[in-house]
């Protein structure tokens, strides 16, 4: 293996992600402790000159024990109150905690469709840009009031949030505090000679030691992890899991001691591709096989003959599915919208201006704004 200090050397921006249990200890409630410990390791990181952004859980677990309820599992409406008291609570205690540090700290909410529209996503850029420049740690959590499981356009899980955080924020390095320490080589709960893996250099490779989800308070569990790890692949951003028990985890795995499991990044993707894949797709554009061939063989822009059905109301500009046999083979932004595609599917590029009396381009999605998934 490379050797992780060196290899962490350049990392100036850092996020750190601190589960729900992790945060309660276990308990019902804040573990004062933990967070004390949280904000005295990023006053330690800011003084190293790095900058730090937190992604918190337990708005629904403390608000859940603040409230006294104890829900079913699919019952959303307690979990979406539940997250409005909890969160509140969650953001006096990290107010308390890194107060003593000399820090100011702010809350940042998000829902999937900040990144879905591009304006937003630069506004969100900005005021956490302006944010870090004035010294203050951000602290972000999932809007849960109003994103619910049911609805797709949600991330669900603050390991994936975390992990778009870190790619869209151009951080480089993610580290997940859990109280899994890493990545086993085998279910650690059932065989006694499980071992950490290390380093990871290509997280397709492991994906299979995924396994159930592991803990019972958060929603995120191993699988949730590995799917944090290959967004930050992608994304060329470091990932480490580590166990949040660790004293001065956090300062530790950012020096690169040989703490948990560290995941190596891929070639660094451009932005726009990040940002298209990340977004929330208005509606789909059903491709036949030879063009979804064509597509997959690298000819990167999609013509109207291909095409075979919309599905969805969308504009130009919106970003949407491709989709072939069921399968989303690859997302994009379209310069017609979805009436105008629906006029023009299956005919060739020199017919679209008789069809619909005007012509952006013959592309119906341009290569620069067509990313395969
Ligand atoms: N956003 C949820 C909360 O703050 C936690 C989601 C998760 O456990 O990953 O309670």
């Amino acid at each position: 293996m490379s050797d992780r200090s060196s290899i962490l050397s350049h990392v100036d921006t850092v996020v750190v992600k601190v589960g729900t249990s992790s945060i309660t200890g276990g308990g019902n409630s804040v573990s004062e402790i933990f967070m004390d410990s949280v904000a005295k390791q990023v006053k330690e990181l800011r003084d190293m000159g790095k900058k730090v952004l937190i992604v918190s859980s337990g708005a629904i677990g403390v608000g859940l024990a603040a409230m006294n309820a104890k829900p079913k599992p699919k019952e959303i409406p307690i979990r979406q109150a539940a997250a409005s008291v909890g969160q509140g609570i969650l953001m006096q205690k990290w107010n308390e905690s890194f107060e003593k540090q000399g820090l100011l700290v702010s809350q940042i909410l998000l829902t999937y469709d900040f990144y879905s529209d591009r304006e937003k996503y630069l506004n969100l850029r900005n005021a956490i840009q302006t944010l870090l420049a004035y010294g203050v740690v951000p602290i972000i959590n999932e809007n849960d009031v109003i994103c619910v499981k049911e609805i797709d356009a949600m991330f669900g899980d603050n390991d994936t949030l975390s992990a778009y955080v870190c790619s869209k924020m151009d951080a480089d390095l993610l580290i997940i505090l859990s109280d899994v320490e890493g990545l086993f080589n085998k279910n650690p709960k059932i065989h006694a000679d499980a071992e950490i893996v290390p380093v990871v250099d290509d997280v397709s490779s492991v994906m299979a030691m995924a396994g159930d989800p592991t803990s019972r308070v958060g929603t995120g569990g191993m699988k949730t992890k590995l799917r944090a790890a290959e967004i930050c692949h992608e994304a060329g951003c470091y990932m480490i899991i580590a166990g949040c028990d660790i004293p001065d985890v956090i300062v530790r795995a950012v020096r690169g001691e040989g703490i948990g499991t560290i995941f190596l990044p891929g070639e660094k993707e451009r932005k726009k591709s990040r940002w298209i894949k990340a977004a929330y797709a208005k509606g789909s554009i059903i491709v036949d096989a030879g063009a979804a061939d064509k597509l997959r063989q690298g000819d990167v822009s999609l013509l109207a003959v291909g095409i075979r059905d919309v599905i969805g109301r969308f504009e130009r500009g919106d970003v949407v599915n491709v989709e072939c046999s069921g399968k989303v083979i690859a997302k994009g932004i379209p310069d017609y919208d979805s009436e105008d595609i629906f006029k023009i599917r299956g005919i060739r590029s020199d017919r679209i201006e008789a069809v619909l009396g005007h012509k952006s381009y013959d592309d119906v999605i341009r290569s620069e704004n067509l990313v395969l998934m």
